[in-house]
């Protein structure tokens, strides 16, 4: 399994950053692009990197943020996996500033060969994207800065991940998080039906030392989670607490990660 950063917000050597995400993934013969960040740093930092995100088997959408979609126009199209709650107006609360996609739904359909589905789809064998994400844990996803056109309150329903099996279990990648890592992790055991957990990487949308930084990494320890990588939206505070349990390291664009 390779995970190559494509976009992130910390840059590396010669590539560039953006507060966004963007993953190459290839695992058993299969290549997904994983988000394509807010513009189009992930094909600049694909190109300086030797990579070709044309050579991929279809492109998978973890929800409907700017940071994650808004580098779709940049791309002629092929085959396109997310939730059908990614293309709704959203804004953030308190400023009412727009932070959902460029593209409507209309014109992501007519240049992609898109799928849109709230279960878990699977792509292969060992590939799953994990649809709509349950909340269930009473320390997630209990409050949100964002909210939809009429002002109710936006809980991202459409944020979703990727999960992969291998023999040594599960390897779940997330793009912001916003459903939280125990309900994200909880739905991957559930939808495969394996219990075992690899690794863990991704935006975790944990901000600060708070009960629910606590309570993630004392889920990720009892499951004994070999690689748990925190990057994109992750705050400073909750990597200090990460790093005091667990051997992290920044992840950079750039960067390939191989297990
Ligand atoms: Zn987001
Ligand atoms: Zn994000």
């Amino acid at each position: 399994m390779k995970i190559s950063i494509l976009t992130d917000n910390n840059p590396g050597g010669n590539t560039g950053a953006e507060h966004g995400l963007s993953y190459f993934i290839e695992h058993e013969g299969t290549k997904i692009l994983f988000d394509t960040g807010q513009s189009d740093l992930f094909l600049q930092n694909a190109s300086l990197m030797g990579m070709d995100v044309e050579e991929r088997d279809l492109i998978i959408l973890s929800h409907g943020h700017f940071d994650h979609g808004n580098g779709l126009p940049h791309l002629p199209g092929g085959k396109l996996i997310c939730h059908p709650g990614c293309f709704v107006k959203r804004y953030r609360t308190i400023d009412h500033t727009y932070i959902g996609l460029k593209n409507s739904r209309d014109e992501i359909a007519q240049k992609f060969d898109l799928t849109t589905s709230k279960a878990p789809l699977r792509v292969n064998d060992s590939m799953l994207f994990l649809g709509e994400i349950p909340r269930i844990t009473d320390f997630e996803s209990q409050q949100t800065s964002f909210s939809f056109e009429d002002g109710s309150p936006d809980f991202v329903a459409d944020d979703s991940a990727v999960a992969l099996q291998t023999e040594k279990g599960l390897f779940v990648i997330t793009g912001c998080g916003h459903a939280g890592v125990v309900n994200t992790l909880e739905h991957a055991k559930k939808a495969t039906g394996k219990q075992r957990i690899y690794g863990f990487m991704g935006g975790f949308h944990l901000k600060k030392r708070d009960r629910q930084t606590i309570e993630t990494i004392h889920y990720l320890k009892k499951n004994r989670v070999e690689h748990v990588i925190p990057s994109h939206c992750t705050g400073l505070p909750a990597l200090v607490a990460f790093a005091e349990s667990f051997q992290i390291q920044s992840v950079r664009t750039g960067d390939t990660y191989t297990f």
